[in-house]
């Protein structure tokens, strides 16, 4: 049970950063995958980048905000598989300013790609999930969504949700035979924090809070990402797996 064989799985927001690191660890443990993004551009370059796995992959252009799209991702399933093994809400975004500096259509869309969209996407896939008869759900959240870390008071309210989400649809949908998860990643080098990534101001506080003194690559959240839909962790439903590289327990 130490791989994915047979697994129909949906990743959102797959082409970047932790999305794409979790599409190649599952075809790695041999799953089938359809991932989503935005544009064709980002799919088209993924998908010529995996011509060299023998398991089937798909791209979709959907934007997992706009209810249209979410319910082309349904019927491409639907369709294509006719169940879904395994779904994991990556597709996340965030605008670094202060609380005061936002504005509501800004605060409206972290919400709504961070939040609303899972909630919205899970609803929507759960008689396929349900059909699956022993499916998992993961959610990428942050370790924003539990303690202060400067990037923002929307974007950890998003994730602080996305938390009790996980939680409240773990016990709901229990007994559909779903589990739902979260992984909580810690800075990790991607083209999300690309940037923040290069000033050396603020990344030498994280690192000096940070016991393992580093930031985490992508591939080491896809490999939390690959356990939690595992058959192998059969008895984890509604939980979060902190990877901050020892942030959060240390005091000092
Ligand atoms: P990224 O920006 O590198 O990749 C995000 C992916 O989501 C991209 O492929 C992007 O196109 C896609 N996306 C964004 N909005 C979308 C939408 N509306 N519809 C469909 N796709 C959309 O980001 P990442 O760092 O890989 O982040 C992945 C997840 O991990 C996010 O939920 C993020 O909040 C979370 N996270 C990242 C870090 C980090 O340090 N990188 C830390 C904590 C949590």
């Amino acid at each position: 049970m130490w791989n994915l064989n047979n697994k129909y799985a949906l990743v959102t927001g797959g082409t970047k950063g932790i999305g794409k690191a979790t599409v190649l660890e599952y075809l790695r443990l041999g799953a089938e995958v359809l991932f989503t993004s935005r544009t064709q551009k980002d799919i088209d370059l993924v998908l010529e980048e995996l011509k060299e796995y023998d398991k089937k992959f798909y791209g979709l252009v959907a934007d997992v905000s706009v209810a249209e799209d979410r319910q082309k991702v349904h019927d491409f399933i639907e369709n294509q598989w006719g169940r879904l093994d395994i779904l994991v809400n990556n597709a996340g975004i965030n605008i670094r300013k202060k609380a005061n500096d936002y504005s509501e259509e800004e605060f409206r869309k972290v919400m709504e790609i961070n939040l609303s969209a899972p909630f919205e996407l899970s609803r929507k896939l759960h008689a396929l999930l349900q059909q699956s008869g022993n499916a998992k759900i993961v959610n990428v959240a942050s370790s924003a969504a539990m303690q202060d870390v400067g990037t923002g008071t929307p974007y950890a309210m998003s994730k602080a949700g996305l938390l009790q989400q996980t939680r409240s649809l773990a016990v709901e949908w229990a007994a559909d035979g779903i589990r739902v998860n979260a992984v909580s990643p810690w800075f990790t080098v991607t083209p999300l924090t690309k940037g923040l990534l290069s000033e050396s101001d603020r990344m030498d506080p994280i690192i000096k809070r940070t016991p393992l003194k580093r930031v985490a690559e992508a591939q080491e959240m896809a490999s939390i990402v690959a356990f939690l839909a595992m058959d192998k962790s059969s008895y984890i439903t509604g939980q979060n797996i902190v990877a901050d590289g020892g942030m959060s327990i240390n005091a000092i």
